[in-house]
Parts: structure tokens; sequence; C-alpha cells
């Protein structure tokens, strides 16, 4: 695309789900600038400060800039018929599902698509997961239950119009600002209500009225109770529960079985009890509710339990469906949903199917495959556990740093070590997984890139190139297209443009579609080259003839078989590790003005000036019992790692609980690493998601 010096282009900001219009523009002399998009309807003008700060990472000094192959600078011919020989020589011998791919929610849509079709079409392997595993595996899991498909109720704009917002494990102000910033509009505007449930006294807490420092891991409890306060107090939408949904005894049985009575809640909760009669009374009053639910939901081996907790609420009160009201996944990746729409999980398949024997036939008619994949794929822990093995021979990792993020990372990065191929996508040079890779490919970076992202609230967007691909760099569906073709799959992979991939993406999501698959972009198939290029953002599903869908279930109708939705019964369970007398409970998440691991954000100055280390914040009861001050370096040790960290005293955390920012990794500190920290053993049955956030510690001066 020609881009006139200073011409401002609409793109969308890399980083989190929210999702926010971007309006960038490269001066002459080649200064970025970079300002909201008044007209996107995630941010309508605001950005936070990772936002703003984007210019500061564009620099060219961090990236990898040629295809490296054994640690040699190649051409892409040869570098590409380096990854396909070294794929097809290790499926010969062992098999498809010796190969694996570990792909990322930083994809471009049209990136996922292309490398899920190529892993589950074409090498006949399912062992493509990514890194939104460890993001909202569970929500999805909870969706499919609950709603009978991986469809997010509500927009955004049911937070400006609800009176009531229930955050759940969601530190919003840091993790999704804009939209913090737009509850905190409706509640000086309008008066709407906020409660935060959450251990630690968030930034978030600061604009609540209400705060339940819950003891972690109980949530699914706290939210029984509230099914059983409800019904016992006649607050249930009796018409909506008879004519749209199915299994309320059943649920409501075990809802009493595990929270007989609000004191029971309060004790296991560690709550006074008139916290909790007072939330209780007061969603009990508010028909306007949305729940949103992020991490300190998800990050649980009972996660997906948790999320259907929530979600009877809603459906036993009908609160679905209409302005102001619904259960909220909010997304941690840019493009966590739009991975999702492409089977970007390794139990999924392409447009939301599944492995039933008709979607996996359905596909390989469509693609006219000749192996796609009969069975589900390695989930993230279970795909690394395989590459320390040996049963995975040969890993494909793009856009993401596994080595630190994982959790068992001093493990994963073992398994890494000793595999026999290991080929990584990145438009960063040394990131700590690129470091142990044979081969080594660069990708376009943000304000290269051309295609779409789908951020929480189901909007597809546009990111747009503003700048050239920096050295060799090439997008990741152009890479993945010219493997495909080096190995003999020309005619399925013809891709020249991202919108080639999207067209086919949209196509595919409307094939054989009579409505009851919820992912329908049918009406976006037959863009043009130009259309493509100005393609507004806009809500899925959007079927042929039909414009978008802002929200979701008006009708009462769910994507289960019978329409209905389903309660699902929850019993909550202990947590998975014990924490022993002396020890702590560590729970790790985000800061504000980083993200991931820091290849992108570490490179700005400012936004580093905000935490410029680690810390551990601890209370000052827990200080005390261990000699420490404010300011003093500790060492922290679990049974899979130690770190070492600055301390903060806080009364914002709970005593008996630690926090550490999971974002330092080798590059800024070998010291304090989070996912060296945290072990694999506990993950949610059904999402595969793993358990980040509850793991015992010691922690004692340095
Ligand atoms: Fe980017 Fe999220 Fe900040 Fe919006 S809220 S500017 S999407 S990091």
């Amino acid at each position: 695309r020609e881009i006139a010096a200073g011409k401002p282009v609409r793109t969308t900001c890399p980083y989190c789900g929210v999702g926010c219009g971007v309006l960038a523009s490269v001066a002459a002399d080649g200064t970025v600038t970079v300002s909201g998009d008044p007209d996107h309807p995630a941010n309508r003008g605001k950005l936070c400060s990772k936002g703003t700060n984007l210019p500061d990472t564009l620099g060219l000094a961090e990236r990898l800039l040629h295809p490296q192959v054994d640690g040699r600078r190649v051409a892409w011919d040869e570098a590409i018929a380096a990854v396909a020989t070294r794929l097809s020589n290790t499926i010969a011998k062992h098999g498809p599902d010796s190969v694996a791919f570990y792909v990322s929610g930083q994809l471009l849509t049209e990136d996922y698509y292309a490398v899920n079709k190529l892993a589950k079409g074409f090498l006949g392997t399912a062992n493509i997961d990514t890194n939104s595993r460890l993001c909202m595996a569970s929500s999805v899991a909870g969706h499919k239950r609950g709603f009978g498909a991986d469809a997010v109720p509500v927009t955004y704009e049911d937070l400006d119009e609800a009176d009531l917002v229930v955050l759940v494990g969601s530190n919003l102000a840091w993790c999704h600002p804009i939209l913090n910033q737009r509850l905190l509009a409706a509640k000086y505007t309008r008066g709407t209500r906020i409660i935060a449930i959450d251990p630690r006294r968030t930034a978030t807490v600061d604009g609540a009225d209400r705060h339940l420092p819950i003891r972690p891991g109980t949530d699914a409890l706290l939210f029984n109770g509230l099914v059983v306060h409800l019904a016992d107090n006649g607050v249930l939408d009796a018409r909506f529960v008879a004519e749209h949904t199915a299994g309320l005894a059943k649920a409501l049985e075990a809802a009493r079985a595990d929270a007989p009575s609000p004191a029971h809640v309060a004790a296991r909760c560690g709550l006074p009890l008139a916290e909790i009669e007072a939330f209780y009374a007061e969603v009990a009053t508010v028909r306007r509710t949305v729940t949103i639910y992020s991490q300190g939901v998800n990050q649980s081996s009972q996660g997906t339990d948790t999320v259907n907790a929530i979600l009877n609420v809603h459906f036993l009160t009908g609160r679905i469906g209409a302005p102001g009201m619904g259960p909220f996944s909010v997304t941690g990746q840019p493009n966590a949903m739009g991975g999702r729409e492409v089977g970007g999980l390794a139990n999924q398949l392409a447009a939301h199917m599944g492995f039933e024997p008709e979607s996996m036939d359905r596909l390989r008619r469509f693609w006219n495959a000749p192996r796609v994949a009969d069975k589900p794929g390695l989930k993230a822990v279970d795909l690394f556990r395989a590459v320390e093995e040996g049963t995975v021979r040969a890993v494909w990792v793009m856009a993401t740093n596994p080595a630190v993020s994982m959790p068992d990372a001093a493990r994963v990065r073992r398994a890494l070590a000793n595999c026999e191929t290991v080929i990584v996508s990145d438009c960063i040079a040394d990131t700590d997984t690129a470091r142990l890779a044979h081969i080594r490919l660069p990708a376009a970076g943000w304000s290269e890139k051309d295609g779409t992202v789908t951020n929480s609230d189901r909007t597809i967007s546009r990111q747009r190139a503003f700048r050239p691909l920096a050295g060799e760099a090439r997008p990741d569906w152009w890479i993945v297209t010219q493997v495909a073709r080096v190995l003999g799959n020309a005619d399925a992979f013809p891709y020249e443009t991202p919108a080639d991939v999207f067209r086919e993406h949209a196509a595919l999501s409307a094939f054989e579609n009579d409505g009851t698959r919820a992912f329908d972009i049918g009406g976006l198939a037959g863009l043009s080259d130009a259309e493509f290029e100005t393609l507004a953002p806009a809500p899925w599903p959007r079927p042929v003839g039909e414009g978008p869908t802002r929200r979701l279930y008006t009708d009462g109708r769910f994507f289960t078989d019978d329409g209905r939705a389903r309660f699902v019964p929850v019993t909550s369970r202990p947590l998975p590790r014990t924490v022993e007398p002396g020890s702590l409970m560590l729970n790790t998440g985000r800061l504000r003005d980083q993200w991931h691991t820091m290849t992108r954000t570490g490179l700005s100055p400012r936004l580093s000036a905000h935490a410029p280390e680690p810390c551990l914040d601890l209370h000052p009861q827990d200080a005390a019992a261990r000699g420490l001050t404010d300011g003093a370096l500790v060492s922290l040790s679990t049974p899979v790692g130690t770190a070492l960290a600055r301390l903060r005293v806080t009364d914002a955390q709970r005593v008996g609980e630690a926090f550490l920012p999971m974002h330092w990794t080798d590059r800024f500190t070998a010291s304090c690493i989070v996912g060296r920290l945290v072990d694999d053993l506990a993950v949610d049955p059904l999402s595969g998601q793993p358990d980040l956030k509850r793991m015992p510690v010691t922690v004692v001066p340095y």
C-alpha cells in the first residue's frame, strides 16, 4: 500500500483484547505518531499507556531481519525448504503427531487460519495449540457447556447500559484500561455500581463501590451461594428458565450442597458474613447486571466450573440477551478470539467446529484436504511434555515465548533445547525461545502486518500496515503458505494477499452452516480487495444478507441442540496445591505498562519507568513475620524454581498471599521469571488451562 507521509492509517492496537482502534502516521523523516481512533467502537478515540507508547517499540535494533538456519543467514528459499524438509522427514519417520505448532493470540486471523489449515488439513495433526490456552481456554469450555458455542453474549455498549457490573478476577484498570475508563464513565454519568471480587486491592478496586477480597480459588463457591440465595428469595425469571434453559434442578441441588448457607460461603471465602449478604442482596435487586471475568477465573484448575457458576446466575435471572446485562469474558490478547474462530486450539477445528465425524468430513471437502486430523491434539502443557518425552520431535513456535511464559518454564526450556527441530517465527531476534531455535524466521511486526483481529466483544477489525517490512521480514500467513507449497499443496494455498485468506475463512464459516454453528461471517466472503481494505470494525455473526449482530441470544435461543441454555451443576473443589505453614500462596499477573514477556514494551523507556524491576507484594504482617522491610531483596522458592525480587510491603495484599508480576525474563533479569516458579501440575481438567495463580512459595531475606 502506498502511504503518503503524514497521512493517518486506521489500524488496531496489538496488545490487549479491548482491541482499540489506532490512527497511525509516519512523517517524512520516519517518525511514527499514534492516537486513538475516534471512530472505533472499542475505544472512541482513547488509548492507554501501552497504546500511546507504541512508537517506542518500532526500532530495528531488536528485530529479527533475516532467515537463519542452524545459526547461518540464508535466503528465504533455503529457509522455507529447510522447514519443509525437516517437517516432512519427521512425519515420514515418526508420523504426523511427531510435529507440533505452538502459536499465539498475537497472530492475525489470516496467519492463524493458514497455519491451522496446514497442520489440521494437510499434515494430519491437531498438535497445534496456542498461548491462548494460558489465557481464556476455561471461558471457551464454559461457554460451550452453557451456550452450546463459544459465543460471547454482550458488547461493550452493555457496559454503558448496565446498572451493576461485577468484576471477578479482573484487574480491568491495568489489564484492559480503556474498558475500565468506559466503566468509570458509566459510573460517574449514570451511577453504574461496580463490585470487584479480587483477593488483592488493585487499581480496579479503587474505582469500585464494593470490594470482596476473596480467598483465592473460592469464586465458584461464592457464585453457587449466589444461585441459592437468588432461588430461595424468588429472584428468578421463571418464564426465561422455563422456555430457554435446561438443567436448573440438578444445578441448584449441587449449589445447595456446595453452599448451604451464606455463613458457610463466608467462612470458606474468607469474607465477613455481612459482606456476602450485602453482595447477594445487591445482585438480587439489580436486573441490568454484567459480570466480567478474566484471568483470576480462567487461570485456575477449576476455571471452567467457575465460568459455569457465573453463567448459572445469569440463566436463573434471565439476565442475558438484553441491554446492560450478561456474562462477559474479557480476553487477554488482541486476537485470542480470532484464533478461536479458525480452530486455534488443539481441541477445535476451524470455524468453531469440533472433531465430530461430520465436521471433519465437511472440512475435508471444503479444503479438498488429504489428511484432516481425526482427533484433538495436545494442549499446551501436554504438548511441551511430549516435546520433553521425545514423542514430538519438531515444533514450530510462532509469535510467542514459551521458554519463559509456560508453567515450569525451566522444564520447557530443557525440552526445547533437546528437541530435534525447533522453528521460531518472530519479529524480535533475541527472545528466550528464539535462542533455542534451529531455524529462525523473521516475521512482520505491528505496523507492517495486514489482516484482521477479533476483540473481546466479537468485533472484527482491520490491522493495517503503514510501514514497509523490516529487512527480509514476511507476514506469518505468507511464510506458512510458502512451506505448504513446497510440501506439495500449492493448489490449497493459492493466497497472494491476506484478503485471499480472509475470504476463504469467511466462506468456510458459512459452508453448510444452517445457523447451528455460531461463527458465521459468510456475508464477508465476497469482499473485494478494495472492500477488505476499507472494512470497518463490526462484530460477528455476519451471515450472508445480514448486517453485524451486536448482542447475541436476544431471542432466548442458544446454540445447543434444543436451543436451550444449559445450567451446569458445579461443585467447588479445594485448591490443588497445599500451602504448608510458613509458606505463602503466590499469585501472579500483569502490570499496567508491560505486555507479556516484554519483548516489545520492554523497549519503551517510558513504559519501563512505571515499574523498573519486579517487586514481590506482601502484607505487612507477613513481612514482619519474616523480618523483612519494604525495599529489601527477597529470595523466593517453590518446588520447581527460585527467584529474586525486591519487596514491596502493602496492605493491598491478603495475609498469607504474595503477588509477583509475570513479565520479566532472561533478557531483563535472569533472576525473576514467574514461569520458573509455577509448576504445570495443576490444570483444569476440561479446558487444559494451567493454574498460574495459586502456587505455594517460601519467601526469605536474600
Ligand atoms: Fe491497546 Fe488494550 Fe490499551 Fe487499548 S486498552 S490501547 S487495546 S493495550
